[in-house]
């Protein structure tokens, strides 16, 4: 019965249904390693590139900043010069990129990092890298197309898995070898194409505040010779599958003369200590790239209380404000921002100081990554989320991820009940109202450019409407920056004429309504 076949059918059969796979386990990893650093030019020409200097220009999409999810987002055309030295490691980034979203300005930066010291120079003003931007960088240096598999061979946990046919954003129906390992504490797969022997991707599984689980992949294409060792001159870089940056590299020299001060960072930015968690996730990076803040990651949070008008209360947390309603059993809150991180003191600040009132509802104005990224740990707490209809199905698909890699409380009640809790929602889309009988409140929905499904809460009595985004901060420079989204909030206002006298920002500080419209009225 041993050979049950013929020799052509069984073969024929094989590769049909493919009767024996790779070699999986340690040695079939390293023996792929071999062929793919062989294939590369050699471990001895790899390990000779001991500095980089890279030229490359690009592009930065952020899709979770779009109109509606699923949308593509472009928000910066980019150009950096990246010089590397692998030793210690050092690296000096100047990234220049003209912003094209939410308006288009030039945007510039310096960051060196030499050893376990990181210094940021973002328009002249100098700072401690923030610890997971930080992070971030010394993650993408080990990731080097010239460094992965010097990575991988020395990494914890190096094993191989079976072979893989990745889709059509990684290659188009190619066939992988997949090499698994540990580096800074994250899963990471190198996927190399069998054909060339060349690496192909590398993925590192890890957390995201609203996708959860996420595979970080770079994919590389375009290799070519340099100075004996094959570099890939194109990369792209999705999360989940969805594109966030795109990069052509137009030169790159390996071991290139580099000046002494390349990678020198001042006493007084060496002193500073730094604040905050190193945490790998590609949150902090894509917030830098579109320039808006992302300093409270990591860091400890500070909760404060603002009563606006009696038992209307901002609860401050730094870049990104909470309101909080008191009805007269219940409480009603306005936007869970950012992450768990910030939603949790909130959360614990607020009952606290609201003993005999559970937090009941809370309203999202819109699904973008930082409005919403809170949301988890409300929804844990059986909090009612309410939101529009393009908010709430986006918020069902988000709730139901697995969040593996930083577990938050809606993932540990999701593990202990064995599935993911009932969790309400209220779809609002057309004008909805709470009472108590004393307090009125109501939600709108708001036409706007910024985003599809976005809802203003307001407050009759008190005259107060909350907002988010749409009146930035930038309306209260001089000379005012008025932006399209701004001059439509005001129409809106003006149209369905809601008498406001206080406009409570998500961004910022509360702002006379009077004021709003004299700006506006003479941008018009
Ligand atoms: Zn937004």
């Amino acid at each position: 019965m041993k050979f049950l076949f013929s020799a052509p059918l069984g073969l024929l059969l094989c590769l049909a249904v493919g009767c024996s796979g790779p070699q999986t386990g340690e040695p079939a990893a390293r023996a792929a390693l071999e062929a793919s650093a062989e294939a590369m030019g050699g471990w001895d020409a790899l390990r000779g590139v001991r500095s980089q200097r890279i030229v490359s220009q690009g592009s930065d999409w952020e899709p979770l900043q779009a109109m509606a999810p699923g949308d593509p987002l472009q928000v910066t055309n980019f150009s950096s010069v990246l010089a590397v030295d692998f030793a210690q490691p050092s690296a000096r980034i100047e990234y220049r990129s003209d912003i094209l979203y939410p308006r288009e300005f030039p945007n510039a930066f310096t960051e060196v990092i030499q050893g376990e010291v990181g210094l940021l120079d973002h328009n002249g003003a100098q700072s401690r890298l923030h610890p997971a931007r930080y992070a971030a960088r010394i993650r993408d240096i080990k990731r080097m197309p010239v460094r992965v598999l010097l990575t991988a061979s020395e990494a914890p946990g190096l094993t191989r898995l079976p072979d893989e046919t990745v889709d059509e954003t990684s290659g188009g129906g190619a066939a992988r070898q997949v090499l698994e390992y540990r580096d800074s504490g994250l899963q990471v797969r190198l996927r190399i194409d069998p054909a060339t022997h060349l690496p192909a991707s590398v993925a590192y599984f890890e957390d995201d505040p609203i996708l959860g689980d996420t595979w970080n992949e770079v994919t590389w294409s375009d290799w070519k010779d340099v100075a004996g060792v094959q570099l890939p001159y194109s990369l792209k870089l999705h999360l989940n599958e969805l594109l966030f940056h795109e990069e052509t590299i137009q030169e790159i020299q390996n071991n290139p003369s580099l000046p002494d001060t390349a990678f020198s960072i001042p006493d007084a930015i060496r002193q500073t200590p730094e604040e905050g968690e190193r945490i790998v996730s590609q949150w902090v990076p894509r917030r830098v790239v579109s320039n808006v803040t992302y300093l409270d990651f990591g860091r400890p949070q500070r909760v404060t209380f603002e009563e606006l008008a009696p038992g209307f209360w901002l609860v401050g947390v730094a870049s990104h404000q909470t309101y909080v309603i008191e009805m007269n059993d219940h409480l009603i809150a306005v936007e869970g921002p950012l992450y768990e991180e910030r939603s949790q003191p909130v959360i614990q600040a607020i009952k606290e100081k609201f003993p005999t009132k559970p937090l009941r509802y809370m309203i999202a104005t819109h699904w973008h990554l930082d409005h919403s990224g809170g949301l988890r740990a409300y929804a844990a707490e059986g909090v009612t989320i309410v939101g529009s209809p393009v908010t709430i199905p986006f918020l069902r698909t988000m709730f139901a991820r697995p969040k593996t890699v930083h577990p938050d409380a809606l993932a540990r009640r999701t593990a202990a009940e064995g599935k993911l809790p009932e969790i309400p929602m209220e779809v609002v889309d057309s004008m909805k109202e709470f009472t108590d009988g004393t307090r009125v409140v109501r939600i709108y929905p708001v036409p706007t450019s910024h985003v599809r499904g976005f809802l203003s809460v307001y407050l009759p009595k008190e005259r107060i409407i909350i907002e988010a985004d749409l009146v930035s901060d930038t309306m209260y420079r001089n000379p005012p920056i008025v932006e399209p989204r701004a001059l439509e909030y005001y129409e809106w206002l003006r149209q369905t004429g809601i008498p406001v006298d206080r406009i409570a920002r998500v961004h910022g500080t509360v702002v006379p309504f009077r004021e709003f419209a004299s700006i506006v009225e003479k941008a018009r």
